[in-house]
């Protein structure tokens, strides 16, 4: 039970712990298994297509083809392809081809509470002219986002506005070559406009994802430079930490630190993290020891240390819990609810990907917390590999359902209609 003067929560403590630390009973709770709520808006016909596709995507071999046709379509641009993954995959994890395409699924989740953060979905581009062609529709999300109060920020991706071995020669390299240098202050001059841009809003943020680890201390030193400048009166810029990484934890404290020496707000996106097997491969290959937790059970205790860390400084960090995981949703919203702190506080916010973990997203907004949807939009082209990575996600390599596959299941069940 909670003692008088002493602080509720160590940081040590599991989360089991925690919550009866908290004496927070289940019934208390959000109930993320509520499929009524989560598929409310959601017509049968709706249903009973995302159960075929999570139902196909569930088939290993089929995913591990598809992501090949799909990767050789890209390169021939067959036109047929493209319909088919528009009507299908595109569909169901993409908002639309253009901003003003996606529109009726920003509207759609606005009706049930739900914000949309805009993220334009093209990668892997190399020129100085693609790197401000993403600038520019970075800056266009922002007006966008200027006039929708349903669509509060931006995400931006830095291998979008740079190219991959520049950063990677930022991170490693003592000195950079006069080339090198120039294309360096392009990026931060691009980066600069982005943020510039949504600063000059009443309430528009950019939110920087996290990518490799060699190519990330690049991405942090230009991201922390961007906060310190554009942070003072409120979070314009996040960064993001991947606490499957070993020495995030310390990064961040790290960061709170710096945000209260030089007095600006630390956003911080959390997430797990996403290249893990590239990171441990390349670990093994050249001979260096793994940045990646030795486990889940270890990236699962660090995020949701992380999350407590966040939430003890909520006045100074802005928090996005970025995460499908109901376990790290929970414990957040348990953490919430002990410290009173306004379920709409503009630092606390939970986010799942478009198409994905809608028993999260949809029963936390109608408990009234702040949740949204990071909606990838973009030319069908361009998102593949986004859409190879969640088809990725979605397959089961021992036969199991997938949890979206289950989760639409479930909901059908209860409608009464057979897949
Ligand atoms: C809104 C949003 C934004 C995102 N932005 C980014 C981003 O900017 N950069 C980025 O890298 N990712 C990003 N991600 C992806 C994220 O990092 C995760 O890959 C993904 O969300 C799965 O993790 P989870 O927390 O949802 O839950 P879970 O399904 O509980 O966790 C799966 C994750 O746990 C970790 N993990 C799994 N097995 C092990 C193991 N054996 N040892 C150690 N760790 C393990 C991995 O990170 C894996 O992805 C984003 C996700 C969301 C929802």
């Amino acid at each position: 039970m909670k003692k008088e003067g002493k602080p509720v929560i160590d940081l040590q403590q599991t989360d089991e712990q925690v919550r009866n630390i908290l004496g927070i009973s289940n019934e208390q709770r959000v109930d993320f298994k509520n499929s009524e709520i989560a598929f409310g808006d959601r017509s049968n016909k709706d249903l009973r297509k995302m159960a075929w596709l999570f139902g196909l995507m569930n088939k290993h071999w089929l995913v591990g083809l598809g992501s090949k046709i799909g990767l050789a379509a890209v390169k021939l641009r067959l036109p047929f392809v493209k319909t088919a993954v528009k009507n299908t995959i595109f569909e169901q994890f993409c908002g639309g081809t253009t901003l003003l395409n996606a529109q009726p699924t920003i509207d759609r989740l606005y009706k049930k509470n739900i914000l949309t953060i805009l993220d334009y979905g093209a990668e892997g581009k190399e020129t100085e002219e693609d790197f401000n062609l993403t600038m520019n529709e970075t800056i266009r999300a922002i007006e966008f986002a200027a006039t929708n109060k349903s669509a509060p920020m931006v995400s931006c991706k830095v291998t979008g506005l740079a190219r991959f071995d520049l950063l990677e020669a930022m991170s490693t390299k003592l000195s950079l070559s006069d080339d090198e240098r120039w294309e360096y202050k392009n990026v931060l001059k691009r980066l600069d406009a982005i943020c510039h841009k949504a600063a000059k809003t009443a309430d528009v943020s950019v939110l920087i994802d996290a990518e490799e680890s060699w190519i990330q201390p690049a991405i942090d030193h230009m991201v922390n430079l961007l906060m310190r400048r554009y942070n003072t009166k409120r979070a314009v810029v996040y960064n993001t930490f991947q606490m499957y990484r070993t020495d995030r934890l310390e990064f961040l404290t790290h960061s709170y630190d710096a945000a209260r020496k030089h007095q600006f707000i630390l956003g911080a996106k959390l997430v797990r993290g996403a290249y893990m097997e590239k990171e441990r491969a390349r670990a093994a290959e050249k001979g260096y020891a793994s940045p990646i937790n030795p486990s889940k059970e270890a990236t699962d205790d660090k995020y949701n240390t992380g999350l407590r860390f966040c939430l003890e400084h909520f006045e100074q960090i802005a928090t996005i819990n970025a995460s499908h995981n109901a376990n790290s949703c929970l414990l957040m919203a348990d953490l919430i609810r002990e410290k009173n702190i306004p379920r709409n506080h503009p630092h606390l916010m939970f986010c799942q990907l478009y198409g994905m973990s809608d028993n999260l997203t949809y029963n936390l907004a109608y408990h009234g917390y702040t949740s949204a949807k990071y909606v990838v939009y973009g030319s069908v082209w361009d998102v593949v590999p986004y859409l190879i990575r969640r088809a990725s996600e979605n397959t089961s390599v021992t036969g199991d359902m997938s949890r979206e596959y289950s989760l639409v299941m479930k909901e059908m069940k209860r409608r009464g209609l057979h897949a």
